[in-house]
């Protein structure tokens, strides 16, 4: 999944397929498993004199949810602008990137060896939820197999002698 990134951009060329979870390995630290794919879809567009890769990236995942340590559905929709910027070119100031409305967009250094993998993960892990719950669940019961006594059962003690 190596582009040129402008020529794309220039001819505005266009790639759809599937991507493996599997194959995404930061994605995987967050993943409750990695069994599945997400569809993905690249055009190359030109506004003005700037090169842009628009990303669409869809398909579920089960994150991890942070609570109860158990798989929580997530359905990913991510619709984003990449603009490319020409090495030696000035690197634009937030605010003039995109160049289309008000779309906030991410730039990044053009290259005629552009690898697409780890800028679809990238915009996956950016479009993921910081700690991901399930809206009602209970933390996991550790299960005391010692018998010893919790220091919250001793502590009541304490305060009823
Ligand atoms: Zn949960």
């Amino acid at each position: 999944m190596v582009i040129d990134g402008l020529e794309f951009a220039r001819r505005q060329g266009c790639l759809a397929g599937q991507l493996r979870l599997g194959a995404l390995q930061r994605l995987n630290d967050v993943l409750f498993d990695a069994d599945g794919h997400l569809d993905y879809e690249i055009a190359g567009e030109m506004a003005g004199n700037n090169a842009f890769l628009k990303l669409r990236i869809e398909g579920p995942l089960r994150l991890t949810c942070q609570r109860c340590l158990g798989p929580m559905e997530f359905a990913l929709d991510v619709s984003s602008r990449v603009m490319l910027v020409e090495s030696g070119a000035p690197w634009p100031e937030d605010g003039q990137l995109g160049g289309l409305e008000d779309e906030t967009c991410d730039a990044i250094e053009a290259s005629r060896e552009l690898n697409l993998l780890p800028l679809l993960e990238e915009e996956i892990l950016l479009a993921l939820p910081i700690a991901p719950r399930h809206e009602a669940c209970q933390p996991p019961v550790v299960a005391d197999l010692s018998g010893s006594v919790s220091p919250f059962a001793q502590l009541a003690r304490l305060k009823r002698q």
